[in-house]
């Protein structure tokens, strides 16, 4: 497979660069596959569906080709994932995602753990270290850490914002020891990336240091998260006749959005021929995206801390590759969006949790809040035009896809991602819900282990000094 770039289409070079480099340090622009193959027929209709680790490897295939093998591929999905993404219905025309059954209980873990083993696969024929920059506005320092934890060739540093992170968050990511460092900067999730964009744009910091990203702009992890998409729309679709007696309704796919990575490989899924009829962009009052959908205009704006705050983006870096791969008419022909403030998602909650019994995060609540929206009247509302198009209240914006009727019609089901265990987040939880959700043994471990991190002031100058001073 060759890969472009964003900036610059004259661009094209092979996996191995695309993933080492993280992004392209002249342009400045994301790396992006030049194709998205499709899935024979028949591997996409077998029924019983395959299993996740034989999706992940017919979908990383394509994009591996020349340069890992099929046994060492094999062997990276094999190690990767010892758990699965988990489908769960909760009513009939509801299903959860759970992406939370990976070692840092949240979705970043898919990402993270198969970057890791790429990386560490093409890192073996270098003789010095490679050196991971990593900002994080929550769940993606513990994945990263977590995945390349005790990866010889590799260290990783992580930046996050100070006080801005949930204090488990911050437990999960500075705990570590050895290869993995994380610097409480005193700053927001966008001062931290841009630290680390400018580190990877500094020509004699790269000098001395060889540097890679690993947050999601990095096309290893983006590419390993478009898995659950396919795996989960196989087994709804499977499912269907035997839940409600809907005949092929529209799967429409709801993702609590942030930096978009998550959303941007549910795209890639959907080339790949995923039986997935549409996307819903949820967020939290870091509405840039739904903005841009509703306007046509997109004005990146300063991040606005909010109870969901791993989706606190208020300039999420894949919408350079949703631009790239769609026109603006394409995307509105594809997507709902939605957005919620704090208070919605206390309420979606505790609704999700009187009507279903499944008690659901604060990120994925954004979700399940706007598919509930949709399903009970919003999209109606939207056809008949009475929807205002007041984009500072929160609700579905004035965008109609094309699946829109079939939702009217009762015709279509909903894949609600859950990108994170309720248990990160206990305290929300127990204020939507009267109670917290119960701990799984591994969080509950790392809550005794010592905070190692380091403090560090939002300066370029600093940060680059610490890098020097301490690789
Ligand atoms: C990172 C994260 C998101 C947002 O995903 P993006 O790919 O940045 O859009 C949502 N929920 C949780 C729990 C996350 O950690």
């Amino acid at each position: 497979m060759k890969y472009t770039d964003t900036r610059d289409k004259g661009i094209s070079t092979d996996f191995r660069t695309a993933v080492m480099s993280g992004m392209n340090p002249i342009s400045g622009g994301l790396y992006i596959p030049c194709e998205f193959p499709k899935l024979s027929k028949t591997f996409i209709d077998r029924s019983p569906e395959p299993s996740f680790r034989e999706v992940a490897f017919e979908m990383a295939r394509p994009y591996v080709e020349g340069e890992i093998s099929n046994s060492d591929l094999e062997a990276i999905i094999q190690d990767a994932y010892p758990f699965i993404a988990q489908v769960v219905p909760i009513d009939p025309v509801t299903y959860v995602l759970e992406l939370f059954h990976g070692p840092t209980c949240a979705f970043k873990d898919f990402g993270a753990r198969f970057m890791a083993r790429v990386m560490s696969y093409f890192n073996r024929t270098e003789n010095s270290n490679l050196h991971i920059l990593v900002a994080t506005s929550g769940d993606t320092g513990s994945a990263v850490g977590s995945a390349f934890y005790g990866v010889p060739g590799i260290d990783v540093t992580i930046l996050f914002p100070d006080g801005k992170i949930s204090p488990l968050q911050e437990k999960q990511l500075s705990t570590f020891d050895g290869n993995v460092r994380a610097l409480r900067v005193k700053g927001t999730f966008d001062d931290c990336q841009k630290l680390v964009k400018t580190a990877f744009t500094d020509s004699d910091l790269r000098e001395k240091l060889r540097l890679s990203s690993a947050n999601s702009i990095n096309i290893a992890r983006l590419l390993p998260q478009s898995f659950y998409y396919m795996y989960s729309s196989l087994v709804v679709r499977n499912r269907i006749p035997h839940d409600s007696k809907i005949e092929n309704p529209a799967i429409i796919t709801i993702v609590p959005s942030g930096n978009f990575g998550n959303l941007t490989s549910g795209l890639i899924a959907r080339e790949m021929g995923a039986p997935i009829d549409g996307f819903v962009a949820a967020t939290n009052s870091n509405h840039t995206v739904p903005d841009w959908i509703s306007t046509g205009k997109y004005t990146p704006r300063p991040s606005i801390a909010t109870l969901s705050n791993a989706m606190d983006v208020g300039a999420p870096s894949n919408y350079e590759r949703i631009s790239y791969m769609y026109t603006l008419d394409e995307v509105r022909s594809l997507f709902a969006s939605y957005w919620t403030d704090d208070s919605g998602t206390l309420t979606a909650i505790n609704k999700c949790n009187e009507k279903t019994g499944y008690i659901i995060d604060p990120h994925g609540a954004v979700a399940w809040s706007a598919w509930n929206e949709i399903r009970n009247g919003g999209m109606e509302k939207l056809l008949n035009g009475e929807s205002t198009n007041d984009l500072n209240t929160p609700g579905l914006t004035k965008n109609i896809p094309t699946w829109a009727n079939k939702v009217v019609s009762k015709n279509a089901v909903g894949i609600v991602l859950e990108t994170a265990h309720p248990a990160k987040f206990g305290s929300t939880v127990a204020k939507a819900i009267g109670r917290e959700p119960s701990m799984p043994n591994r969080l509950e471990k790392v809550l005794s282990l010592p905070d190692k991190a380091i403090p560090l002031e939002n300066n370029y100058d600093n940060f680059k000094e610490w890098l020097i001073g301490n690789l």
